[in-house]
């Protein structure tokens, strides 16, 4: 009887080396990005006390409701959490540091959200997200910054069919008298609401607005709009980031019904929508937060964000054709015998001192079969090294892709002549 293989949890994915090469060209994309606008790292815990997410997130949410990971701590019985999302704990640790005592902060994290939710193409239950977040900006020239990030980073990232869509929540007063006329219209029209519908009545009925369910688009569509309600500066904050984005020539959609599904925005929200990925269009959302520093207890201080899917968009980046350098290495080291084999070591490490990428043959065998390995590896050059070679400090240095250099025929270098000689083959070859 063989022994039952272990797989990995539904909904939380290996990322393989093929794909996780494109993971890497995304993420040093998003790091010169965000340095250009000023953004600094901040590394947070995946696990936080799971009254966090419940006090941030709004415990009428579909996170809090019915998709976190959360678990008591057997050892001492504290309530955690899986982190379904980065904004709560990076608000957490800039109360906990005290990090807006001297000046506003601009920050942004990368790493691993967890949801229990039904996995599907672009929905998982571990998947990724990079978070940017800033603290102590109050206009809206700082919601229209975060907003062109965006814009800017799709075409780094060489993606297009990217589309922006854009509304206002207005502050909690206005919410507050648009709720009671939607409670009543939605009351009015009880029976066709389904029963998530009808348990968000009372407690979060702009949450309805969010609904994906097919059968109450329509009742969506006629509801009273938020938009309707606000004052004069509500108004013209919304005003204020149009103006920039119209400047800059982004486009965008209003969309009435963007309320996101998170509790804790207010004024400016958005999404960056792809109609490329079926239901889960959506790359990017965020918006502005201002109450959030002082209900997780620390002094007031305005906030707005936002969060990319990386599973999404490194999909797009997929689909685009982007390319990543591969597993392509400069050389292939072949060697046979124990003089040319201790030889080996040491030139082998020579060139990584010379930025030279050297894929050093492990398992030894014939030079016949080694080189079959060189030629399959992809690597530009073979360095072959034999006793006869080892005994005059010498090696054989053979063009692999000799395609794409027909010139250049394998030849004798010296050892210590190697690593500039390819340097300088790598060199030409781009050149011409
Ligand atoms: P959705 O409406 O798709 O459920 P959301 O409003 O729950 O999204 P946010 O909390 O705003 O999502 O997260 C920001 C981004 O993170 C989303 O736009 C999406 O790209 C990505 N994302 C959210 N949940 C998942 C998931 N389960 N798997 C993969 N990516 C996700
Ligand atoms: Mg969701």
């Amino acid at each position: 009887m063989s022994t039952p293989k272990i797989q990995s949890v539904r909904g939380m994915n290996d990322i393989l080396p093929d794909e996780a090469e494109f993971w890497g060209l995304f993420e040093e994309t998003v790091c010169s990005w965000l340095k250009s606008y000023g953004y600094r790292p901040i590394r947070l815990p995946v696990v936080e006390p799971t009254p966090l997410f419940k006090r941030a997130i709004g415990e009428v949410t579909d996170i809090v409701e019915k998709e976190m990971y959360s678990f008591v701590d057997s050892l001492n019985g504290e309530p955690l959490t899986l982190r379904p999302e980065g904004t709560a704990g990076c608000v957490r640790a800039v109360i906990q540091h005290n990090l807006l005592a001297q000046q506003p902060q601009r920050l942004y994290y990368l790493g691993q959200m967890f949801r229990h939710e039904r996995p599907q193409k672009g929905r998982y239950r571990q998947f990724h997200q990079v978070g940017v977040e800033s603290f102590g900006f109050a206009g809206p020239d700082i919601d229209a910054e975060q907003i062109l990030m965006g814009a800017r980073l799709w075409g780094d990232l060489g993606l297009d069919g990217i589309s922006l869509q854009l509304n206002t929540l207005g502050q909690a007063d206005e919410r507050a008298r648009h709720r009671e006329e939607l409670i009543a219209y939605f009351e009015r029209n009880r029976q066709m609401l389904d029963d998530d519908a009808c348990r968000r009545l009372h407690s979060n009925p702009l949450r309805i607005l969010d609904s994906k369910n097919p059968a109450l688009q329509d009742l969506i569509l006629g509801a009273p709009r938020l938009i309707d309600h606000l004052g004069a500066a509500s108004m013209a904050h919304f005003e204020g980031v149009q103006h920039v984005l119209r400047d800059a020539g982004v486009p965008f959609t209003i969309n009435p019904r963007l309320v996101r599904g998170l509790d804790y925005y207010n004024l400016t929200v958005f999404e960056w929508v792809t109609d490329r990925l079926g239901a889960q269009g959506t790359v990017c959302a965020g918006g502005r937060y201002d109450g959030l520093v002082e209900q997780l207890g620390g002094k007031p201080a305005p906030a707005c964000g936002f969060a990319m899917g990386v599973e999404r968009l490194v999909g797009l980046l997929r689909d685009a054709g982007g390319e990543t350098k591969g597993a392509a290495m400069d050389v292939y080291l072949v060697h046979q015998g124990h003089a040319a084999s201790r030889l080996a070591v040491r030139v082998a490490e020579g060139l990584r001192d010379a930025g030279v990428d050297v894929l050093f043959h492990c398992g030894g065998g014939s030079f016949k079969s080694q080189m079959k390995k060189a030629d399959a590896s992809g690597a530009t050059f073979a360095v072959i090294i034999g006793d006869d070679e080892a005994a005059v400090g010498e090696v054989a240095l053979k063009p692999l892709r000799a395609d794409e250099a027909p010139a250049n025929k394998q030849k004798r270098v010296k050892v210590d002549d190697l690593a500039d000689e390819i340097m300088r083959c790598l060199f030409d070859w781009e050149e011409s």
